[in-house]
């Protein structure tokens, strides 16, 4: 069996394998493969729940019918490396120089599933029994749309009536040390596309136009006056940024006919997407514009909080690293805003957090990760599934 001072090299050599595959969304290139092959040979029953050109992997085995249902999701997929010449190394032939690991995906996210699928590995052969269940949730759709990922086989396994308890996000949370930031939730975020109409004209003649400019300003300095919440225990207060205004022909002398505004909402807990478009379109409705709107939801927001879950991640991290952990809802979306909502009718919500390496490379040229977090990643990994399928309850 696998001794815990042999994660390095165990995790070390799946993460190379894996970075070598070129799986930029959504492709797989096979990652899912070897993934697969191993959580098999650890026992696991494996099906691919596929959509469009999606791949999404789920394993899970059962210990014990008693006991918790753990789930430990990620995704096989990168973001475009961008020009190789800017790379030290290339992107997908993964290199160790200066005890890091350097290649597209070494951080976010193919060493936390590597170091996932040692600790799983190295827990069904120890002679401690684990209860309940365990379930491995991959997709190759993260970084992309996120239709056809997770969003899509949580679908399809609610349909089931399976449903986790607790879920572990691998995504880089970590800030300077392995396990000093744990990710908690996330922001929701909304997109709107406003489209003020007027009638176009001479400026020379503006009794015969309609300046929707001159229209829109009133309710715009509203709109972004407006005191959303003053945020709570987990999240900053709710903002509206506008990011763009466009109208005009160019021309000095022409009143536009149309204004078009987009503008994002970084919104908490305590507010609905639903509940936000009412406010602001009754807001429109009072300035009597003539406008209208289009919403594109990027995601709603969730929350985890202290519990069971947290409870046993916190304690991992500590017996590990000695520190606790800041428990935090900044960044951007992840697969954990479909994870948390995951619900059967009058279910709870899935606790969820998301723990993972260091995040200071991710996404730029010369990805990389310290040889150094691997080992204790995996351990902290493995402490808290014996946790929360232990045996003795
Ligand atoms: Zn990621």
């Amino acid at each position: 069996m696998l001794d815990a001072n042999q994660f390095d090299s165990a995790v070390l050599e799946l993460t190379t394998a894996l970075i070598s595959r070129v799986s930029v969304t959504p492709e797989d290139a096979g990652c899912q493969d070897i993934i697969a092959e191993r959580l098999e040979k650890a026992g696991f029953s494996v099906e691919w729940i596929d959509a469009g050109d999606v791949r999404n992997l789920w394993a899970t085995r059962t210990f014990a019918a008693a006991g918790a249902h753990l789930l430990l999701a990620g995704h096989t997929d990168v973001v475009p490396s961008g020009p190789e010449t800017e790379w030290n190394t290339p992107p997908f032939s993964p290199t160790v120089q200066n005890d890091r690991l350097y290649g597209r995906g070494a951080a976010d996210m193919k060493s936390s599933l590597a170091a996932m699928v040692v600790a799983v590995e190295h827990l069904v052969e120890s002679d401690k029994p684990l209860a309940g269940t365990l379930s491995f949730l991959l997709t190759s759709d993260e970084e992309g749309d996120a239709i056809h990922g997770t969003r899509h086989a949580v679908e399809v396994l609610n349909a089931r009536g399976i449903r986790p308890d607790f879920c572990v996000v691998g995504e880089p949370s970590s800030s300077h040390h392995v396990g000093d930031v744990v990710r908690c939730g996330r922001r929701g975020s909304l997109n709107a596309t406003l489209n003020v109409r007027g009638v176009q004209g001479h400026v020379a003649y503006p009794q015969d136009a309609d300046n929707p400019i001159h229209g829109a300003l009133a309710a715009l300095a509203e709109l972004t006056g407006t005191h959303w919440d003053d945020g709570n225990e987990y999240y900053p207060p709710t903002s509206l940024q506008i990011s763009n205004i466009n109208a005009g022909t160019g021309a000095t002398n022409v009143i536009p006919g149309s204004l078009e505004i987009k503008f994002n909402l970084r919104f908490n807990t305590l507010q609905t997407s639903d509940g936000i478009q009412t406010t602001i379109e009754g807001l429109l409705d009072r300035h009597q514009l003539d406008y209208d709107i289009e919403w594109q939801l990027s995601g709603e927001p969730f929350l985890t909080e202290r519990g069971a879950l947290t409870a046993a991640v916190c304690a991992a991290i500590e017996r590990e690293t000695g520190t606790e952990p800041e428990l935090s809802t900044s960044g951007g979306t992840s697969d954990g805003r479909f994870i948390s909502p995951w619900c059967k009718p009058g279910s709870n919500q899935v606790e969820v957090v998301e723990l993972g390496p260091t995040n200071a490379t991710i996404h730029k040229v010369n990805e990389c990760i310290d040889l150094a977090q691997m080992a204790p990643l995996t351990r902290i990994y493995a402490d808290i599934v014996r946790h929360l399928l232990s045996a003795a309850g």
